[in-house]
């Protein structure tokens, strides 16, 4: 069994996670330990009291120790890749670039726990000098996903280490292949002081809500449903922890009629399907100007169809499976509730019956989409886009910001003038002028709006808001 890793010890766990390959569910990826509040417990007691010799380490030393932990991910890439694959569902290469992401985010964070300063301001007195310093928080919870199972760990855990903190790291039950094996390689070659980095996989009722709960875990930064954002904001703001959630996305793709067709159907395509459409970026919603919604349709119908449903482990394959049951249920619930409410299915949207038994189903496209559908209003986490037609760009744009979630949007077009006044209007905290919804850099802020996110930005040196507490000190120098 893999076990959990607390205090810098491999400990078993009395429950068994088999870890199943949604490519072909005869497959046991590996057999994990499922931990409960207890070792929940026992992680953030070590995780507290690390923090006494890790704050004592130089920010060089960090940093090496995180550009050793890089290193090692790069180099291992195909095989982490391959694990990837097998135990989400993502094809191969997408797994692989997955990984070479969080390599590429522990050695952003190694430059970054030497580059974060401070701030030495003259005081309004006279006399006195002010100094803005950055400190740890403290005991930093991660809790996560099993959409990105190894490049969301990273991007939270890297800049908790970088920043001083330590790290108590609960990942989503369906993926703690990933996760163990990132644990692994901190054991190996992090050189970490004990308890500075702990790994307890377990369920998020149990191990997610110990975390959330305690006392001595001073910060929580969480990735997953809208649902658990909102308990978990709701129980830190109570205790006065520090919080920041990335939730869902009902991402728009706007094309209007100048766009250039090929490119913004290869970019719907990638943005709607790619990773089985299971990223809160995705472009879930495709709003088409009049001009153009006929020959677009018609062009992501041929392409969607033409897309190859596949084991996540086939070289040929561009979308693997769903990643679980639970999943797939979801995904063909909403796919008849846009069939009854009068949507126009152009291609897929069948649960589809391969050689080995898997989470198949065919890339939906719906046309004759109204935004005020459920299919349009909420999240589906799958490969499934609808077409909606708008008037003209004011119109594409109103549709475009009328939704709860303010993630991520993009706009197909050749006019600089629209592109500039989209991105200037658009309501999502990112934007995309002729490329995908999703698929962003490593060293800029990520984050969305309203009821995406909350909370300080990830990724890049933005980072530091949210795992740095900022001290403000005054001097009065004496005899100068
Ligand atoms: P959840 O929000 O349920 O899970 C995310 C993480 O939170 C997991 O590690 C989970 O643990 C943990 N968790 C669950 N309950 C609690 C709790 N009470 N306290 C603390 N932690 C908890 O999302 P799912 O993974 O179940 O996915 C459900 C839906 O969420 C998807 O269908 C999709 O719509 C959306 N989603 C959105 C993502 C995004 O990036 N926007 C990413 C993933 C999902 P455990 O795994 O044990 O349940």
């Amino acid at each position: 069994m893999h076990e959990n890793y607390i205090n810098g010890e491999w400990v078993g766990a009395s429950e068994v996670n088999r870890n199943l390959n949604p490519s072909d569910t005869r497959d046991v990826v590996g057999e994990y330990a499922r931990g409960d509040d207890a070792q929940a417990r026992q992680a953030i007691d070590a995780a507290s009291d690390a923090l006494e010799t890790w704050v004592t380490w130089t920010s060089e030393a960090r940093a090496d120790a995180l550009d050793r932990i890089g290193d090692r991910i790069l180099a291992d890439k195909q095989q982490l890749g391959e694990l990837l694959a097998r135990e989400e569902g993502k094809p191969l290469t997408e797994a692989v670039g997955e990984v070479t992401r969080a390599g590429r985010v522990f050695k952003f964070f190694a430059g970054e726990a030497i580059r974060f300063g401070g701030e030495f301001l003259p005081s309004v007195r006279p006399g006195v000098s002010v100094e803005v310093s950055r400190e740890p928080v403290g005991v930093v919870g991660v809790i996560t996903p099993w959409n990105f199972p190894i490049a969301i760990p990273a991007w939270k855990i890297a800049p908790a280490l970088a920043y001083g903190n330590s790290v108590v790291f609960k990942p989503a039950d369906l993926v703690p292949g990933c996760a163990w094996a990132l644990a692994s390689i901190i054991d190996e070659v992090g050189g970490l002081p004990k308890g500075v980095f702990n790994l307890v996989m377990g369920p998020g009722s149990k191990v997610g809500n110990a975390l959330v709960s305690s006392p001595r875990v001073n910060a929580i930064t969480f990735t997953g449903s809208s649902e658990t954002g909102r308990r978990i904001a709701a129980e830190c703001a109570v205790r006065g922890a520090k919080f920041q959630l990335e939730m869902g996305g009902k991402n728009p793709l706007v094309v209007l009629d100048d766009a250039d067709l090929e490119l913004a159907v290869s970019t719907a395509i990638n943005g709607a399907f790619f990773s089985t459409g299971q990223r809160c970026t995705s472009s879930s919603r495709l709003i088409v100007e009049k001009g153009i919604h006929d020959s677009f349709v018609k062009r992501m119908r041929e392409a969607t169809q033409a897309l190859k449903v596949g084991n996540a482990l086939h070289p040929d394959t561009q979308i693997g499976p769903v990643a679980s049951q639970a999943q797939l249920d979801q995904d063909l619930s909403y796919i008849e509730g846009a069939k009854r409410s009068g949507c126009r299915l152009e291609a897929g949207g069948e649960r589809l019956s391969l050689e080995a038994p898997g989470y198949y189903l065919t890339p939906a496209l719906f046309s004759q989409t109204r935004n005020d559908m459920p299919i349009n209003r909420e999240e589906v986490f799958g490969p499934v886009a609808t077409v909606i037609q708008a008037e003209d760009y004011e119109h594409a744009l109103a549709l475009a910001n009328d939704t709860i979630y303010g993630l991520s949007s993009g706009i197909c077009t050749q006019s600089l003038a629209r592109a500039t006044h989209f991105k200037r209007h658009s309501g999502a905290g990112m934007v995309m002028v002729n490329l995908p919804t999703a698929g962003v850099d490593y060293h800029v802020p990520f984050g969305g709006r309203k009821g995406s996110s909350y909370g300080p930005r990830e990724q890049g040196s933005y980072a530091k808001e949210f795992f740095t507490n900022v001290k403000t000190s005054y001097t009065l120098a004496q005899g100068v």
